[in-house]
């Protein structure tokens, strides 16, 4: 069953190795479904020079995220997750403790140098490089619904569609991956495929026959999972109509 970090293993690392100058976590973990706690590592970042830099793709709108209050220096979302919008943006937040190290930074970079970014932000509100300009105007729209609705009510909804899910898969006779309910996402449910079913069958017939496309697990979990996203527009109706064609599709799938 899977699990979030051991933050005593997180603690030990970093007074074992005084030179580790940061942590890099993932948020909301995809492979898995599993939300890593960012405030318990923000805990032993503040108040030292190390940074914390933390994957939020998938996590960013549908999870609670607070920058400051957690300690997080460096944040990454991009727009094809929980904004509702395709690929081809990406965002960046960093702390003031982030934009110190990045003055004081001597790595080679271009196209990474946050302090053009920073530069042009301040002084001309302009990009560097041409961003995908189609993708920052359906932004203004996609944040305007997203914010009409509220960032706390989203969560909400999106808590209570992962547990409608969950029911659903579970008295489809489908176990639940992730057994300690407080690191599941409101992203994807991801589920283990009864014993007797082929899960990269069952995946490729939802695609094949209806309207609907299913993750499947990664690596070891290949075959034996499903990973049903929730995020966008995604809303128990969506979750009913899955059901009923995974019922149908499951008796071709027994191995
Ligand atoms: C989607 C996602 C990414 C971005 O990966 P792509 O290969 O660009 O799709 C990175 N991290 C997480 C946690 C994600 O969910």
């Amino acid at each position: 069953m899977e699990k979030t970090y051991n933050v005593v293993d997180v603690q030990e690392m970093l007074e074992k190795h005084p030179a580790i100058k940061g942590i890099f976590v993932t948020y909301h973990e995809t492979a898995t479904g599993v939300v890593n706690n960012l405030e318990q590592l923000g805990n032993l970042t503040k108040n030292t020079d190390r940074l914390l830099i933390a994957d939020c793709i998938s996590g960013m709108i549908v999870q609670q995220f607070h920058l400051d209050e957690w300690g997080v220096d460096c944040a990454v979302a991009s727009s094809q997750k929980g904004f509702l919008l395709p690929p081809g943006l990406s965002f960046v937040a960093l702390s003031n403790k982030a934009k110190e190290a990045v003055e004081h930074s001597n790595i080679p970079k271009y196209y990474w140098d946050y302090r053009k970014y920073l530069n042009y932000f301040y002084n001309k509100a302009e990009q560097p490089f041409t961003p995908a300009i189609s993708i920052v105007v359906a932004l203004k729209a996609a944040l305007r619904q997203l914010l009409a609705k509220g960032l706390p009510q989203i969560i909400e909804d999106k808590q209570s569609i992962r547990k409608y899910a969950e029911d659903k898969f579970k008295e489809l006779g489908f176990t639940l991956f992730i057994e300690d309910e407080s690191i599941r996402g409101n992203v994807l449910v991801p589920v283990i495929v009864p014993k007797d079913i082929d899960g990269s069958k069952l995946t490729a017939l939802i695609d094949e026959r209806y309207d609907f496309t299913v993750a499947g697990g990664m690596g070891i979990y290949a075959g034996r999972m499903l990973r049903v996203g929730i995020i966008g527009e995604i809303t128990e109706r969506e979750i009913d109509l899955l059901i009923e064609y995974i019922k149908e599709v499951l008796p071709e799938c027994k191995k």
